[in-house]
Order: structure tokens, then sequence, then C-alpha cells
């Protein structure tokens, strides 16, 4: 396949992450996480982070003005020119015009977007249960339990639970991406690039899927 311009899409805690760097590490594209930049950002202090805070620490999306340009100017990089791997990007419909619009400029199109399906119930009890590591290392208090408890067994850092996955902050999450992300499913129907993949199940699983449907794609591509 030419190039390979995939987004991940899917409610917070539905395993994107967990893919993204799983695919990654398979087809070694650069793999540009809105989340994961913007909470660098904001332990850096950069402008970029001062401005996100608020937002991300309320559940709320940050401005789409803000998150835009850090994406257009990740794909212009030398290292996406064979593709990229989008997580967390675009969340709204202004932010998925805008991505088409600097792909036109680029003269690039999308892949298709992977759509991990998961319901509300699933996702309160994986985020709600969720504990980081400041390196960006992710357990789980049932489902995937560090060695030690609250230590990471990567960094040996101790686990953190992010201000965003305390509970009140899950539910506004979940509004927000029913709101104002769902209706991407749509978007990207409609320009035939949609892929669903079932997200409850074990992440192999999920990987095998993923690996799966890639190998159509790349095989209706040279057909
Ligand atoms: P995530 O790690 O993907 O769940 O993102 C954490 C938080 O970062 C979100 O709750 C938002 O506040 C912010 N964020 C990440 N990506 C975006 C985006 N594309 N648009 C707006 N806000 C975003």
């Amino acid at each position: 396949m030419s190039e390979l311009n995939l987004i991940l899409l899917g409610p917070p805690g539905s395993g994107k992450g967990t893919q993204g760097e799983r695919l990654r590490d398979d087809l070694e594209l650069p793999y540009y996480a809105t989340g994961d930049i913007l909470r660098a950002a904001v332990r850096e202090g950069t402008e970029l982070g001062k401005r996100a805070k608020r937002y991300m620490d309320r559940g709320d999306l940050v401005p789409d003005e803000v998150i835009v340009g850090v994406i257009a100017e990740r794909i212009d990089r030398p290292e996406a020119a064979d593709g990229f791997i989008l997580d967390g990007f675009p969340r709204t419909d202004p932010q998925a015009e805008a991505l088409d619009a600097k792909m036109a400029e680029l003269g690039r199109k999308l892949t298709a977007a992977l759509l991990i399906e998961v319901g509300d119930d699933e996702v309160v009890r994986r985020l709600g249960g969720r504990r980081t590591c400041p390196n960006g290392h992710v357990f789980h208090v049932e489902l995937d339990p560090p060695s030690k408890e609250g230590v990471c067994d990567v960094c040996a850092a101790e686990l953190e639970i992010r201000d965003d996955d305390k509970p009140d902050v899950i539910r506004h999450r979940l509004e927000q991406y029913h709101a104002k992300t769902e209706p991407l499913i749509d978007y990207y129907d409609r320009q035939g690039l949609l892929e669903r993949i079932d997200g409850t199940v074990a992440p192999d699983e999920v990987e095998e899927g993923i690996r799966a449907l890639l190998a159509t794609l790349r095989m209706e591509e040279e057909a």
C-alpha cells in the first residue's frame, strides 16, 4: 500500500491508545495521540499546555483552533510521508474538515477510520480502574494490575489516577464523545472510510481484527 493514513475513532477507554501503539510498532509509522501530546504540553508548561489544561481537567474538549495546528504540523513532517496513525483526532466536525483540507493541500488521502466500539458501562469500568504513570504506561486495578500495587512495572514510577479519570469527569467525557465525536462516524461512513471493530474483546483479538482489516484494504488496493 502506498501510504497508510489511519484514524482511530472510539470513545475514551475503547483501547485506541493500546492499539495505536501496537500499530505504530507493527507498521513503523508515527503515532500521534492528541491526548498524550496535550498532557506532555501541560507537564512541560508550554503555551499549548497552558491553553489546554483547564479544558482537559473538566473533561471538555480543547477548542478546535488549539489542536488543529498541532496535527496539521505533524502530518506534514518527513517522518509521516509513508503514513501516520491518529488517535484522539479528529474529535469534532470542524476538526475532521480541517484534516480533510490539510490532506487535500498535501495531495494525500485518508486510508481508513477505524472505529473501536465499546459501550458506556464498559468505558466507565475501564477508565475508573485505570492507573497511569507519568511516562504514559497504563495499568488497570482489576484487568491489568501492576505486580506491586501503585508502582509502574516498566519504570517504577508511582502510578496515578489521571484527573480526568475521576468518575464525574469520565461521565462528562462520555457526554462530549456522544455529542461531538460520534457524528464523525457518519462523516467517515459517507466517505466510505469507516471500518468497525469490536473493542469489547481482549486486546490481542482487537489487534488481530485490525490486522485482518488492513490486509483486506491492501488487497483491495492491489486488485
Ligand atoms: P484522551 O487522552 O484522548 O482521552 O484526551 C484527553 C483530553 O485531551 C480530552 O478529554 C480533551 O480535553 C483533550 N483532547 C485530546 N484530543 C483532543 C481533540 N482532538 N480535540 C479537543 N480536545 C482534545
